[in-house]
């Protein structure tokens, strides 16, 4: 915090006429890891333009997902409240316009409210965004190029990528909004979700062959079964259009379908066929394999760098927005946000996706600047984001609703961690074994050392789960020590104690939220 008060800071913003508060610019990728983030130290990017919230705002380098998974991140997110409690357990599940969320709650107490880009919980009346003066988003997944938007109920086509269609429609917004109210935009990203399609001006990015993870062979040894059984592989599970590759020999029947009954492919890994042939589907470039260990590496380039270059976009984005806000002169009275619905695998332990609670895909980026209030700061305590609709409430000076089961983290920006803050993240994936991913129904807590994770394998009847039990499997890694989680510790009797202890934070955190254990 630098120099005035928060107290004093509230008092002296706003136009008076409405709250006594900041804008919001709420941005939002998809599937964006840390691990892409040159401001969390990653070293295969540059992202200069995100990185610019950190210099002036509040890295929170343990954020965490409820569910790592889009549409019930974003449920999360919205309302404060766990999956269970709101329903949305998987990719199909719908929010209810009716649900209270805190966009209602702003938009009540005078603010200008606007949604463009992704929106991923449901596409007719029952579940189209709610608590939005304006609305632009997506029909659920939307494409890369020419992409359908659902304005205010009625659809438009638009032309181009959609980053720079989300971006410029978002800066056109700001541009036009009702400058007698303060206002939140939330502008929800593709981008980086798959299939990759990057912006054809950085194809040529990435040249250089970027190294494996340390973990792309991992071969699953001393984990849960669940490690071994997903279908989230680089070397096996990626499908042509991933890659932006055809392959010309043998039709369309060569490669395993993505899951029963569908037409998309994977690529083969070379296990059932001594040579494969793979052109690149916009050059025409003719690559020629018969050996599966240089396939997995052409694999993991490809899927690397196309996932790089979608992140470039998101950078050019979030500068474009930062420039408008300066030359609108709004900077100094507006709270920007930049995050992700989840995390990603960037290739460790061999995989693409999320879904587990394992680090890469659990946790989110999280970075927030708040003029006046931030400047550059480094916050390692546990956030999650169930806590981002209280935050941006209290922010913005209004009372936390009793329906929500987040707590805000005001105090974390303003660098003051209360001594009782409670370090435990909680995570639950429902979507037991769907038929695309196969990765297991599990639930679990982190927090600052430990991670227990219970493995209850079923699907109780969760849309888009398979009833497919699997003998229930506990995992526990010591985050510190083993921080690419090689190692599962639950049998391990040097570490019986916190597995214990650990166990009776699980029980605690399900039993205050309100979740049913499995026994
Ligand atoms: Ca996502």
């Amino acid at each position: 915090m630098s120099g005035r008060k928060y107290e004093e800071l509230i008092v002296s913003w706003g136009n008076g006429t409405a709250v006594k508060s900041p804008n919001f610019v709420f941005i939002m990728a998809d599937d964006h890891a840390v691990n892409a983030i040159s401001a969390y130290g990653s070293t295969l990017i540059n992202t200069k333009h995100i990185d610019r919230l950190a210099s002036d705002g509040m890295c929170f380098t343990h954020c965490y997902t409820t569910n790592s998974l889009c549409a019930p991140s974003r449920a999360a997110i919205l309302t404060g409240t766990y999956n269970h409690v709101n329903g949305v357990y998987t990719l199909t599940t719908k929010l209810s316009s009716m649900f209270p969320n805190f966009v209602k709650h702003l938009q009540r107490a005078g603010y200008s409210t606007g949604i463009i880009g992704k929106w991923h919980l449901g596409d007719d009346k029952s579940s189209e965004p709610s608590g939005f003066d304006h609305f632009d988003v997506l029909l659920g997944q939307g494409d890369y190029y020419d992409s359908v938007f659902n304005l205010n109920g009625k659809l438009t086509n638009s032309t181009g990528y959609v980053t720079d269609v989300i971006t410029s429609k978002s800066v056109r917004w700001l541009e036009t909004r009702d400058v007698s109210k303060p206002f939140f935009l939330m502008v929800n990203h593709k981008a980086p979700h798959r299939e990759w399609e990057n912006h054809p001006k950085y194809d040529d990015e990435f040249q250089d062959n970027i190294r494996l993870p340390d973990t792309f062979n991992d071969n699953y040894d001393n984990r849960a079964k669940a490690a071994g059984a997903a279908k989230i592989r680089i070397r096996e599970d990626l499908k042509y259009d991933d890659l932006g590759l055809v392959q010309p020999v043998g039709g369309a029947e060569v490669g395993q379908p993505i899951k029963p009954g569908s037409k998309e492919r994977k690529i083969p890994d070379l296990k059932d066929s001594n040579v494969i042939t793979l052109i690149d589907k916009k050059t025409g470039e003719k690559f020629e394999f018969s050996d599966p260990e240089y396939l997995a590496e052409f694999k993991y380039q490809r899927y690397i760098k196309r996932y790089l270059r979608t992140v470039l976009s998101l950078d050019e984005s979030v500068g474009n927005i930062l420039d408008c806000l300066d030359k609108m002169g709004l900077a100094r009275d507006t709270v920007v946000v930049y995050t992700s619905d989840q995390g990603f695998f960037l290739g460790e332990h061999g995989w693409f996706d999320k879904r587990f609670i394992y680090e890469e895909s659990f946790q989110m980026p999280l970075l927030i600047r708040y003029p006046g209030m931030t400047s550059g700061g480094v916050c390692p305590d546990i956030v999650s984001n169930v806590d981002f609709a209280p935050t941006l409430l209290d922010i913005a000076g209004l009372p936390s609703p009793s329906y929500m089961q987040g707590r805000s983290f005001l105090k974390l920006l303003m660098g003051k961690t209360p001594p009782n803050w409670e370090q435990i993240a909680y995570h639950r994936y429902w979507m037991h074994k769907d038929l695309q991913h196969n990765v297991y129904a599990h639930y679990g807590v982190r927090d600052q050392r430990y991670k227990l994770i219970y493995w209850y394998n079923e699907g109780l009847g969760v849309p888009g789960a398979t009833d497919g039990a699997e003998p229930p499997e506990w995992e526990f890694f010591d985050c510190v020590e083993d921080p690419l989680e090689l190692i599962n510790c639950y049998g391990d009797s040097r570490y019986s104690d916190e597995v214990s202890r650990m166990r009776a934070l699980l029980d605690a955190k399900m039993s205050e939220i309100g979740d049913v254990p499995r026994h």
